[in-house]
């Protein structure tokens, strides 16, 4: 089964291109605008990974990831925040705030998909499987 993302992204253009290169990718992609409607959703899918916009409408993207953080089923899932925030700190507020990891904006087609890819188990058939010794 094609592992879930929810995207949470208020930027059209954004959203239309993340969503059109991990489709593209085969993910099963479920995406909102704003940090509540994110939870929500986050809620109702329990998606396999969460791609965050730090700059978001009425709900600052560190509040939601704190949000994220305190449901019990997203305890354990990747949360990646997806910003063009360039300021010093920023990476270490993402990350304190409940953040795996950090995606600079503007994002780079070709690495993104690697890049999400790294927080995902492979999909079948594909990459290199994980050291098997078949003795
Ligand atoms: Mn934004």
């Amino acid at each position: 089964m094609a592992a879930r993302i929810l995207l949470i992204e208020d930027n059209d253009q954004n959203r239309y291109l993340v969503t059109f290169l991990l489709e593209r990718q085969g993910y099963d992609l479920v995406s909102a605008r704003d940090g509540l409607h994110g939870i929500e959703l986050a809620r109702e899918r329990t998606p396999d990974l969460i791609l965050l916009d730090i700059q978001l409408p009425t709900m600052h993207g560190y509040d939601v990831a704190r949000a994220l953080r305190r449901i019990p089923a997203l305890a354990d899932i990747p949360i990646v925040a997806v910003t063009s925030y360039a300021m010093v700190g920023d990476r270490e507020r993402a990350l304190a705030a409940g953040c795996t990891a950090y995606i600079e904006k503007p994002i780079n087609p070709e690495s993104f998909v690697a890049e999400v890819g790294s927080f995902l188990s492979p999909p079948d058939g594909d990459c290199q499987a994980p050291d098997d010794s078949r003795s």
